[in-house]
Formats: structure tokens, C-alpha cells, sequence
């Protein structure tokens, strides 16, 4: 059965063509499950019959709260939502000055083994479908309350290795009939692959997009990130050059700090050297460890020199605020710890 919320609203409207009905009625439903509304008996402005007659061709995907952690020290939820078919995928709502903001995920599990993250140790199981990327946004709005006004993909999953679902998935929550979030207050995040890239600055969005570096030489970033060996570091910045160049949008780089790894000065000036000349950004992120990695932490005092010897070349750079540091707030941590006691 069709997802009815993996649907855009043109393909909405020829459904219930083809179904016989009116097709104005498709951005009343359109809107009604944005709302995210439970059972299609909520649509109370829609006919009994044509309630009954969608329930009947269409899949209405309801995920359910399988875990909820809600942070002390500054409010940040954390939710781990169960799906139709038992899988578990996890979402985080943040408080910032400029507004609720939603990390959502993409894919049940990842596979580009980053050796640092949480999220790719298991692989891929699956790719989220659109509707239920948007159901991590639309379920977190209704259980908190909260208006959510900005988005990062930034959760589990890596974004461009579900392409198609994941540009639906932008085309839905940025559509006036819905949620309507601006393309400028949601962000992408990438491991880098190249060449996806390039595809998405063909798209022409307004949307941020944020590359996850972490090394500036192929020699570090390769012992950490597989996909370097597909598309090194000279590729991958040949990519967000013509990224930049065709969307006009600053790129931001993700840079974790790993002690003796990721944070030596020579590292902040080559880095320097790869960014210098196109307007970018880099959020220094400090590494969250996992227990299955035996990567730490830089301390304090090498990631302010980090930040000093960014800036002093001209990078723009900031140290990434840790939020939720009492719940297990990093990305594929929650899931990780509900698989593990699975028997
Ligand atoms: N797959 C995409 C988006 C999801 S990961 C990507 O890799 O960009 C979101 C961010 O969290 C990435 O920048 C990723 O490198 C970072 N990340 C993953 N594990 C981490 C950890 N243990 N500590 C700090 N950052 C981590
Ligand atoms: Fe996947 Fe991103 Fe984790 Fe790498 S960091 S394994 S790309 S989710």
C-alpha cells in the first residue's frame, strides 16, 4: 500500500483523481497530515466516504514513542520512534536563541563506517522513506507541543546515499500547505560524497550544506572515514567549490577534534590552505566518544589553539556548544543502546 504521507502534494491531487474524487480535496488532506493527525478519522472536514476510501488504498504511518529522554541542563529531547516495522530510528529536538530546531535521521543505520560514530556500526538496514523522515518532524511537533522552525539532517543515516527520498522529503516540509520551513533554515549534512554533491547544487536549493571534514589529509581522514578512499579529500573539495559556485551558498565544514588525531596545528594549517579563498565555515566539533572506539577527545586548551590558528589564516570557526551532555544526545547513541539489549 501506498505511504500517503511519502506523497508530494501534485501526486496527492492525481491519486484522488484517478480515485474519482475531487482533486481540490488533496490540500485539505495535505494539510490534515502535516498536522500530524493520528487516524484519517481526524480529517474532520472530509467526508465520512472519502475518509473510509482513503483509509482503504493508503498506508498512514503513525511511529510510536519507543524511548524519550529529556535533558535537565537545557531541555534538549531525545527520541528514539518506532516504526511500522519494528525498526528504531532516533530524532532530537533542540532549543537554540534562533528557534526549536529538529535533527532528524535518514536511514535505518548507515553504511559508510565512520570509525567514530555510533550510528554506523550496525550498517544499513534501510533507507527512510520520505513520509517517515517527515514523520520524525511532524510526531515531535505533536508530542511536544513546540513549533519546530529549523532543520538539520544530522541524525542517523548518511542524507545523499538515500537521495531521491531525502530531496521528497525537503520538497514536503518546505511546501505553504504544510509545515512550511524555510529552505534556508534547514541544513544537510555529508560525509562526502562527491559526486551527489555535485547533483544536489543542480537542484538549485536554498538549504545549508554541511560537510563533514574532519581531516584535511587523505591519510587521517581515510583511517576514519572509509568513503575518503571513493572520494579523497581533493575530490571532495572540488565538489563543494562547484557547490558553492552554483548555489552561491557558504559551505559549512564539520571538523571533529579527536586528540592527537584530528587536532595537531599542522592540520589547522592545512586546513586553513583547503578553505582559503571561498567563503565557508567550520563548527569544530568536540568528538563524543563511543564505547566501541578508541578515538578521544582533544582537551579544551588544543581546540581553542585549534580555533586560534583557524582564525588567524582568516577561517571563521566555532566550537560547537554540546547539548543534552546528560543523555545520550550523539548521534546513534540512543539506538545503539536499545539494539544492544535487544536480545
Ligand atoms: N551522515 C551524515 C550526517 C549524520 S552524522 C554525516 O556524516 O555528515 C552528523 C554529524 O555527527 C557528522 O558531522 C558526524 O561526523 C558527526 N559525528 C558522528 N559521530 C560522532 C562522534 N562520536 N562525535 C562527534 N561527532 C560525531
Ligand atoms: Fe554514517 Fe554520518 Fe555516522 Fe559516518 S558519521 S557512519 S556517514 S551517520
Amino acid at each position: 500500500m501506498t505511504e500517503i504521507k511519502s506523497l508530494t502534494l501534485e501526486e496527492l491531487k492525481s491519486a484522488l483523481k484517478d480515485m474519482g474524487e475531487k482533486p481540490f480535496r488533496a490540500g485539505q488532506i495535505f494539510k490534515w497530515l502535516h498536522e500530524g493527525v493520528q487516524s484519517f478519522e481526524e480529517m474532520s472536514n472530509i467526508s465520512k466516504e472519502l475518509r473510509a476510501k482513503l483509509a482503504e488504498h493508503f498506508l498512514l504511518t503513525v511511529p510510536e514513542v519507543a524511548c524519550k529522554q529529556v535533558s535537565q541542563v537545557d531541555g534538549t529531547v531525545k527520541y528514539l520512534w518506532k516504526m511500522r516495522d519494528g525498526d528504531c530510528v532516533e530524532s532530537v529536538l533542540m532549543h537554540y536563541e534562533h528557534g526549536n530546531t529538529a535533527c532528524v535521521s535518514t536511514q535505518v543505520g548507515c553504511r559508510m563506517g565512520c570509525k567514530f560514530c555510533a550510528s554506523g556500526l550496525g550498517g544499513l538496514k534501510r533507507h527512510l522513506s520520505a513520509g517517515e523522515i517527515l514523520d520524525e518532524v511532524l510526531f515531535m511537533q505533536r508530542d511536544s507541543g513546540e513549533k519546530i522552525n529549523n532543520i538539520v539532517l544530522m541524525g542517523t543515516g548518511e542524507p545523499l546515499d538515500n537521495y531521491d527520498n531525502v530531496l521528497k522529503f525537503l520538497n514536503l516540509v518546505t511546501r505553504p500547505e504544510g509545515i512550511c520551513i524555510g529552505q534556508r533554515h534547514i541544513s544537510l549534512s555529508t560525509s562526502g560524497i562527491a559526486d551527489k554533491i555535485e547533483k544536489l547544487a543542480g537542484e538549485k536549493l536554498q538549504i545549508t550544506l554541511s560537510v563533514s571534514l574532519h581531516a584535511p589529509d587523505d591519510e587521517t581522514r581515510s583511517s576514519i572515514m572509509p568513503v575518503n578512499d571513493a572520494y579523497p579529500v581533493e575530490r571532495l573539495m572540488r565538489a563543494c567549490n562547484y557547490y558553492f559556485d552554483t548555489t552561491g551558498r557558504r559551505i559549512s565544514y564539520e571538523y571533529m577534534m579527536a586528540r592527537d588525531k584530528t587536532d595537531q596545528p599542522w592540520q589547522a594549517e592545512k586546513l586553513a590552505k583547503l578553505l582559503r579563498g571561498r567563503p565557508s565555515h567550520v563548527n569544530l566539533i568536540p568528538l563524543n566518544e563511543v564505547a566501541e572506539s578508541p578515538l578521544q577527545p582533544s582537551t579544551k586548551e588544543s581546540v581553542r589553539r585549534f580555533q586560534q590558528a583557524l582564525e588567524k589564516r582568516g577561517v571563521t570557526a566555532t566550537v560547537r556548544r554540546k547539548l543534552g551532555p546528560d543523555i545520550d544526545a550523539a548521534c546513534g547513541q540512543l539506538r545503539r543502546r536499545e539494539l544492544n539489549q535487544t536480545p
